[in-house]
């Protein structure tokens, strides 16, 4: 919840609702202050999905859903209130806040918990980049293969993870702590990463994209989404 005085709070009267729920689904003029669309939370053919620009708030005739642009962040990317406040500042370009914690327990928790997210971050970005290089030529046939074409790869961010593990942990092991690269659940502290093909997907994919396209994240190798229980919601 956003109360007056909140960083979300100020936020959320800086956030055009429109323009955020606009990045996700096509919407059309519908009224003076109205727009509607397909509900992403529901399927649907015929729009019941509408977002009021002075309200600032959307509702779905069909499913029931509505809320603010906090609540649509939250539901569309399955993340939390303050994960969707982040998401929606750096969507503004807004700096946030230098956050408070109670215990330094907390605060440590807090800190490693923004590495690990940037850890996945860099490493999605560095499995991009893989499959784009030579060695994941093999990689992108597969892919092809799937039915899965530029588009598909570059939304999702699927990427190809080389046969060894230890490149991308020599990337990043000058950037983050050795404790947050061992909690990000991304490398093997025993023995070499098997040489199978594996496929990268985002931690801030958007599994309403992922539910669209008919893929479950089974349908690769190796998913981002961290298996280190910190990270749970
Ligand atoms: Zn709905």
């Amino acid at each position: 919840m956003a109360n007056p005085g909140d960083f979300a709070y100020t936020l959320k009267q800086q956030a055009d609702i429109v323009r955020i729920v606009g990045d996700y689904i096509k919407l059309k003029k519908a009224g003076a202050q109205n727009y509607s669309g397909l509900c992403p939370f529901h399927g649907e053919k015929t729009p019941s999905f509408s977002v009021h620009a002075t309200r600032q708030f959307f509702h779905c005739f069909g499913c029931g859903v509505s809320g603010d642009v906090f609540t649509f962040v939250q539901k569309i990317e399955n993340i939390t209130f303050p994960e969707a406040v982040r998401m929606v500042a750096q969507k503004l370009n807004v700096p946030l806040p230098k956050a408070t914690y109670a215990t330094e327990g907390e605060a440590k928790e807090a800190r490693l918990r923004g590495q690990i997210l940037d850890v996945h971050e860099r490493a999605v970005a560095f499995f991009q980049e893989c499959l784009r290089r030579p060695e994941g030529a093999r990689a992108r046939e597969y892919l092809s293969g799937r039915g899965l074409d530029e588009e598909m790869i570059a939304k999702f961010r699927i990427g190809y993870a080389p046969d060894s593990g230890f490149l991308l942990r020599d990337r990043l092991k000058n950037e983050f702590s050795e404790e947050a690269l061992r909690e990000s659940g991304l490398f093997s502290w025993k023995e070499a990463a098997s040489p199978e093909l594996r496929v990268a997907i985002s931690e801030n994919m958007a599994s309403s994209d992922l539910r669209a396209s008919g893929l479950t994240t089974k349908d690769f190798c190796f998913s981002l989404h961290p298996p280190n229980p910190s990270l749970k919601k």
